[in-house]
């Protein structure tokens, strides 16, 4: 097979990296994956040719099946032409390494030391010699997987009778006896669905002791937290996978109400109920939130059937589809879907967790930014634009550039038209070898990423950028603000796309101004940084503030850098009114930043 080489990337299929960044080069690559389909496969990229001339004529079982079916040779595709077919099939082997700590949780550990280990069975057990016992017949040191492999193999041999109830006994214990429960905290194997009380969703203890109310979050439950470095990297690839397997891939019965929304069922004339609100289809949560789904109608179910059979980059692709920016969502920023999972009794399926660790996945491969970065622009999964249309002549302004922005940059982009986004913050600029933009606003040529990582900066150490509105200025750490940076080069690197920091629409540019320049539509996307001025007595006596300006002040002044000079001053204590997100962030960042501050004093 044929090499063209870059500086550091060799493509196979006779492609260059730049290609993979223009229209044409997108259409020569979907062409040469149908044909390697068509050599693999012949009646599978049959239907994939037929599906695309008319996506509207499959069901969307046949639809869900089709993309699942052809998810492994996406993943199969991917690893030739990166060259990382090693890398990839390593991938998979971890997650099929994983599969027996799934089946063992469910068949073993829910299903029977679950229900027919007693309590009164545990009333001798001794955890330390099961334990001991247990090590000396795996033949290596405890782990939950291996619990898991042993128990597996013992189940197939009648002779291992002693061994297996042992493994119940030990099982029944660390599922529920406290001790048990505080040695597999932070495991996943020895746990079942806890029931869900809407009214105590956070398990705090109440002290009454001082006279009043005051909720504490057990020892276990809690984290250390100092400074300003991201506080929360998620699940790891064990945790994403007990998500997957969890998820009863309700797809297949077309009853995914993570992605269309729980649907009330109405009864009365077709006509009447079709002219009803669209809120008046779903059910609602008991504090009266519409359980519509995700927005965005992401195939969750089918990606995480893709998952669970250890396909990492055909889970993404199915994700990419209606959701392209995923870096943008998922843990620590929505979680609809999850509201409106099928488990409404108990936990639901955390697919915030999921879908985040399934995009690290990708881009923890060799290249994986590239890759992430080529599904945002050829995704043969989508049967309606696998490649960018053809060239519309349209242009279009974007103002804003926070989430709506950049989401709808890309879309318009994918859509044939031309995009310039301005945002009213400064835009900090990137290396030219890694946006392809030098200083002057010149295209230059830009380098393939190898490694994710080199992109990423410490959160406590990063430099605000100016991209990404709200999710910049207005999430705290909880958040990997790298992301961004992630969004940012996907658009920034097309010739489609130019964006301007610090241009305020209406004062520096007016819509006349927009229009003579030669846009043909603005789009306002706009809106999230707007001031909120409560209407209340005193709102603006010395030491009130909304918290929201105190977030925003937080993040755009830098001021919780140690070398920062910014003036925001916070006395203890604080007092938060609202128990909401935006009242949790200012109770954390509060705490967080008097230190800060104090030491900056100080020193
Ligand atoms: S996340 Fe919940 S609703 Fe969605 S497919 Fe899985 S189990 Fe069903």
């Amino acid at each position: 097979m044929s090499r063209l080489q870059t500086p550091m990337l060799s493509l196979a299929h006779g492609l260059r990296f730049e290609q993979l960044y223009q229209r044409e080069g997108l259409c020569a690559l979907d062409a040469r994956f149908l044909a390697w389909l068509e050599a693999g496969s012949a009646p599978l990229a049959q239907a994939l040719r037929a599906a695309r001339e008319c996506p509207d004529a499959l069901d969307p079982a046949a639809e869900a099946a089709l993309l699942i079916e052809l998810s492994p040779w996406l993943d199969e595709f991917v690893g030739e032409l990166f060259d990382i077919a090693d890398a990839v099939r390593a991938l998979t082997a971890r997650h099929n390494a994983l599969a027996p700590l799934y089946e063992c949780k469910r068949q073993f550990v829910q299903r029977q030391a679950a229900t027919k280990v007693k309590p009164e069975a545990l009333a001798g057990f001794d955890p330390v010699a099961a334990e001991h016992a247990l090590v000396e017949w795996f033949g290596e040191p405890f782990s939950e997987l291996t619990f898991a492999r042993a128990v597996a193999s013992w189940q197939n041999e009648r002779t291992m009778a002693d061994r297996l109830a042992v493994a119940l006994h030990y099982a029944a214990w660390a599922l529920t006896i406290p001790a048990g429960r505080a040695r597999h905290l932070h495991g996943v194997l020895f746990k079942t669905p806890h029931r869900t009380d809407p009214l105590h969703l956070v398990p705090v203890e109440t002290d009454t002791t001082a006279g009043y109310n005051a909720f504490t979050l057990g020892a276990e439950h809690q984290r250390h937290r100092e400074g300003f470095a991201l506080t929360d990297p998620g699940t790891d690839l064990v945790g994403a996978l007990d998500q997957a397997h969890y998820c009863i891939w309700c797809h297949h019965q077309g009853k995914d109400s993570c992605s269309k929304g729980l649907k009330e069922k109405l009864k009365g004339d077709p006509a009447e109920q079709a002219a009803l609100p669209a809120a008046a289809h779903y059910k609602k949560s008991p504090f009266k939130v519409t359980l519509a789904g995700c927005p965005l109608e992401e195939r969750i179910s089918e990606f995480h059937e893709v998952k669970a059979q250890g396909h990492a980059i055909g889970a993404l692709a199915l994700i990419a589809i209606d959701n392209p920016m995923v870096p943008a969502t998922g843990h620590r920023i929505c979680n609809d879907c999850m509201k409106a999972c099928i488990y409404q009794k108990t936990e639901p399926v955390n697919i915030p967790e999921s879908e985040t660790r399934t995009l690290k996945d990708v881009l923890e491969l060799p290249w994986g930014f590239e890759i992430y970065s080529l599904l945002t622009r050829w995704n043969p999964l989508d049967l309606r634009r696998p490649v960018p249309k053809t060239p519309s002549g349209r242009r279009v302004l974007v103002v804003g550039l926070g989430p709506a922005g950049f989401t709808l940059a890309h879309h318009l982009m994918n859509d044939g038209h031309v995009v310039a986004g301005i945002d009213g913050l400064k835009i900090e600029p990137l290396p030219s070898e890694l946006s392809g933009v030098d200083g002057h606003g010149r295209r230059v040529p830009f380098r393939p990423i190898r490694d994710v990582q080199d992109l990423y900066e410490s959160l406590d150490e990063r430099v605000m950028a100016g991209f990404g509105g709200v999710a910049e200025y207005g999430i705290t750490v909880r958040w990997n603000k790298n992301f961004l940076k992630i969004i940012r080069l996907v658009l920034e690197r097309r010739t489609e796309f130019a964006m301007f920091g610090g241009v305020r629409f209406g004062g520096t540019l007016t819509a006349d101004d927009a229009f003579a320049m030669g846009f043909d539509h603005i789009a306002l996307a706009a809106g999230a940084g707007r001031p909120t001025v409560l209407d209340m007595p005193n709102g603006l006596a010395r030491g009130v503030r909304t918290a929201s300006d105190f977030l925003m002040g937080l993040q755009l002044t830098g001021a919780a850098k140690p070398d920062s000079i910014a003036n925001m001053q916070v006395r203890l204590p604080v007092v938060v009114i609202g128990g909401g997100l935006t009242a949790v962030d200012t109770a954390t960042e509060s705490l967080a930043y008097y230190p800060v501050q104090v030491e900056k004093f100080l020193v």
